[in-house]
């Protein structure tokens, strides 16, 4: 847990967000600028900066699956969903608490800019 994190803060109740899904170690919410019709964001509980910083792989693993639910119950499943990890600076991370981008509702550019 870090003090002043803002997803810790999120994961606390201290800040307000709009909560789509919630288990033992992760908490999802609406970005509060959102990219796609759908664009969630699945973050543990435990406070980890980036992918850099060895998480547990397990935790990443019920992020990907938590984010594959919320996919299915926003009904973008069958459509296609991209799923986004951004690290560190060339990535435009801007918020250091792991964060899995779950992004649907609209086809998609490939390669990403
Ligand atoms: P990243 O650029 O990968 O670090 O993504 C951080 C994301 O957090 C951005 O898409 C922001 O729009 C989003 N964000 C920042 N502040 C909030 C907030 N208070 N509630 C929900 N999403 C937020
Ligand atoms: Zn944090």
């Amino acid at each position: 847990m870090s003090e002043s994190c803002l997803f810790c803060r999120i994961v606390r109740g201290e800040i307000p967000a709009k909560i789509v899904a919630e288990s033992d170690e992760c908490v999802a919410f609406r970005d509060i600028n959102p990219q796609a019709p759908v664009h969630v964001l699945v973050v543990p509980r435990q406070h980890v900066g980036s992918l850099n910083d060895s998480p547990d792989p397990t935790l990443l693993g019920r992020m990907a699956l938590l984010a594959a639910d919320i996919a299915k119950r926003e009904g973008i499943a069958e459509s296609g969903y991209r799923t986004v990890v951004n690290t560190n600076a060339d990535a435009g991370q801007t918020v250091f608490h792991i964060h899995l981008h779950l992004l649907g509702g609209r086809a998609m550019g490939w390669p990403p800019g």
